[in-house]
């Protein structure tokens, strides 16, 4: 046994109640029947690592591992219990205590945290994916790498977005934008998709350079003195600014964005400025007015996938679909486990191959069941999963794509 000290906010640990009401909103809990891949059983996983009767040896970890930080629970959860934060709180001692193999220490240390939330890093490794396509040596491939290459996108578009893009007609007020980092490497189209969204509804969109990462891959994966960083530095960027918001169109990077206050309240110099900041986060879908989008005449059948970052972690459901109704005249097909993870959940993807891809076959039976020709869904990560999934089971005829792409593909009321 190993004496490990305070990380668990002991209030939060001890509100769950032992209920198991939220056993059957848990991906994990489902796909294995395992207790202890279900919240209720990590909850008590993380309360014997705090008291020193478990070790963080690596059958203890996996449990932890294997859980998506999807949320679902808290959503299922009657005491509220803020599973999220225990997760995180957990995560953080492990990577401080725990030693992880080689592939794994590469894997997290070097490509997850040193790749993907900087931009121009992620430019440069994406130069040799592009080669190989062209000259389609995939097969060459280790197993690994083939699986990381099958889940980016087909076109990878990056943002060139403008310090400041003024408002169609008169302008409501000022907002701020985040770029996102897998945003404006691979979905470029999507975040210029997004700022023309905001100024056809008249609001003059800030695209302030200063920002960086939101921090939310590294408050996932138990780096919170990084995530802090990165918090300070995007709260920093976006004040003196005279904004009525600010506006995030990834619904993953949101869920850390709206919880800056809770990540810096130990720093007495920033917790004012960050719950500042945070108050301003909103989701694009509920900034954008439904009222000002005209029904597109299109037939295609259109589906809805919850990203949980925005259901479980935001609470935010009705909006998109309001959105999306509006847009399709109505006709939205509602999906079977809608708000189940697709099982991409940040970078999961990459440290839990064989679980993500059980869930990712879940997430597309029920699309292709669903008889949706479009599914649309607000966070890159669950687009790339679901793309990647809809191409391995051959449903070639069903396309994912970004709430904010799909708004504008067809037009406003102000075209
Ligand atoms: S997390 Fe909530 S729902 Fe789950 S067992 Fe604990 S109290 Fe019950
Ligand atoms: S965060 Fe998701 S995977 Fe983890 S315990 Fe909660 S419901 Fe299960």
């Amino acid at each position: 046994m190993s004496t490990v000290g305070q990380f668990l906010d002991e209030t939060k640990a001890l509100a769950c109640v032992h209920c198991g009401l939220c056993l059957s909103s848990c991906p994990t809990y489902l796909e294995t029947g395992n207790e202890n891949d279900s919240p209720r059983g990590r909850i008590y996983i993380m309360r014997a690592i705090q008291s020193g009767q478990l070790d963080v040896g690596a059958a203890t970890v996996r449990h932890i591992d294997l859980c998506l930080g999807c949320r679902a629970c808290e959503t299922a959860c009657p005491s509220g219990v803020q599973y999220g934060a225990l997760l995180e709180e957990t995560r953080d001692h492990i990577e401080k205590h725990h030693s992880r193999g080689l592939f794994q220490w590469l894997l997290r240390r070097l490509v997850i945290e040193q790749v993907f939330p900087f931009p121009w890093r992620m430019q440069v490794a994406l130069w040799p994916v592009r080669v190989i396509r062209f000259l389609r040596l995939g097969f060459l491939l280790p197993k690994f790498a083939r699986e990381m290459m099958e889940l980016l996108p087909q076109h990878l578009a990056k943002g060139n977005l403008p310090a400041k893009r003024l408002a169609k007609g008169e302008a409501r007020g000022q907002v701020g934008f985040i770029e996102g980092c897998v945003m404006q490497v691979m979905f470029g189209d999507t975040n210029e998709s997004s700022v023309e969204l905001l100024n056809r509804d008249g609001w003059d969109v800030l695209t302030p350079k200063g920002q960086g990462c939101c921090g939310a891959l590294y408050a996932h994966s138990g780096q919170l003195t990084k995530a802090r960083d990165c918090a300070r530095r995007n709260i920093a960027a976006f004040e003196g600014q005279p904004l009525d918001a600010i506006i995030i169109n990834a619904a993953g990077c949101g869920s850390t964005l709206v919880e800056y206050g809770e990540l810096l309240k130990d720093d007495p110099a920033w917790v004012k400025r960050a719950e500042a900041f945070s108050a301003k986060v909103k989701d694009l879908v509920t900034w954008l007015d439904s009222s000002r989008f005209a029904v597109s005449g299109s037939r295609a059948k259109v589906t809805y996938h919850d990203a949980c970052h925005l259901a479980h972690a935001q609470g935010i459901t009705a909006e998109p679909r309001e959105l999306v109704k509006a847009k399709s005249g109505g006709e939205l097909v509602e999906l079977a486990e809608s708000d189940l993870c697709c099982g991409s959940a940040g970078s999961y993807n990459l440290t839990e191959p064989e679980m993500a891809s059980r869930l990712q076959k879940r997430k597309v039976q029920n699309i292709i069941d669903s008889g949706a020709e479009v599914v649309v869904t607000t966070n890159p990560g669950c687009l790339l999963q679901i793309q990647s999934g809809l191409r391995k089971a051959g449903a070639h005829h069903i396309r994912a794509i970004h709430i904010a792409d799909y708004l504008l593909e067809v037009g406003t009321t102000d075209d």
